[in-house]
């Protein structure tokens, strides 16, 4: 798996964003350049993303997908979906053709379940709204969506409501991804970080929900040791038993709390930055 930063400039400002500050950045890319850094990727799946890859020219962008297409990669195009929205349906159709090419999907960043939480996470009026637009769009043209929902000091008590919605109004989604806020890049030491044991029990709701309502979903960055009977969702343990090698051998480390732990040799540990912020793995289950 690789990763292509397009750009740094976003259209929102969450506040779990781990890429570095918003600014038109010194050196940014251009269709050039981002496709020989493709070119110089191993094979496999390419995860398109920025700050928001929708901002880029539209004509460079497909240009970016259909080269991943044409090398033989997968793509994964991560968008908070607000710029989908607002395109003309024959532009949206071209998307969805291109990223069909590279047998690929997309990703959405869909952090709340009511344009008030939205509004509060990602700083931008009306984007509730478009997002859910979008994804409606996008599957109704035949993609696979994906959403990923960053759980937060700000919405981690209402994670169930989220599965709910995303069962109930974004019917035909391939999957849901559970993912803890990282505190890195503009969410470095962040406030907005709650602790595993305080967000833990709202999350197991949702898996829960989204069991009942048959929609696929796993969870990355919050240790199976939280996770009671949903353990197995937690991404790290398939790649740690598969020997894969990847971020989260960098990011995460154990800890002395996973001493004797179940788990030890299928989890990388709690992530660093979550351990900088809250010193301890205080709550977990004794596993
Ligand atoms: S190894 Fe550590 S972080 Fe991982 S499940 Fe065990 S106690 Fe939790």
């Amino acid at each position: 798996m690789s990763l292509i930063h397009l750009f740094r400039r976003c259209n929102q400002k969450c506040v779990f964003c781990s890429y570095p500050a918003d600014a038109k950045a010194e050196g940014e890319g251009n269709i050039g350049s981002w496709l020989k850094e493709i070119a110089g990727m191993k094979p496999g799946l390419v995860q398109i993303s920025g700050g928001e890859p929708l901002l880029a020219d539209f004509g460079d962008l497909i240009k970016v997908i259909t080269f991943c297409a044409r090398t033989g990669r997968t793509v994964e195009l991560q968008t908070n979906g607000v710029l989908i929205a607002g395109m003309k349906p024959a532009e949206r159709a071209i998307l969805v053709k291109a990223v069909h090419s590279a047998k690929g999907y997309f990703n959405f960043n869909f952090p709340a379940h009511n344009a008030a939480l939205d509004f509060k996470i990602t700083g931008i009026k009306g984007a509730f709204a478009a997002r859910t637009k979008a994804v409606k769009k996008i599957i109704s043209l035949g993609a696979q969506v994906r959403l990923t929902h960053v759980i937060s000091e700000l919405n981690c008590k209402k994670t169930a409501c989220f599965a709910a919605f995303a069962a109930k109004k974004l019917t035909g989604l391939s999957w849901l991804q559970f993912s803890f806020i990282k505190g890195i890049g503009r969410a470095e030491g962040s406030r907005f970080t709650p602790e595993y044991h305080k967000a833990a029990p709202y999350l197991l709701k949702a898996l829960d929900l989204c069991g009942k309502k048959g929609l696929k979903c796993d969870v990355d960055h919050i240790p199976p040791c939280f996770l009671g009977r949903h353990h197995a969702k937690n991404v790290d343990m398939a790649k740690m038993r598969a020997g894969i090698k990847g971020p989260h051998l960098d990011e995460k480390e154990k800890v002395p709390q996973c001493k004797g732990c179940g788990f030890f040799r299928l989890c990388p540990g709690p992530r660093k930055d979550y351990i900088a912020v809250h010193h301890s793995l205080r709550g977990r289950n004794q596993v």
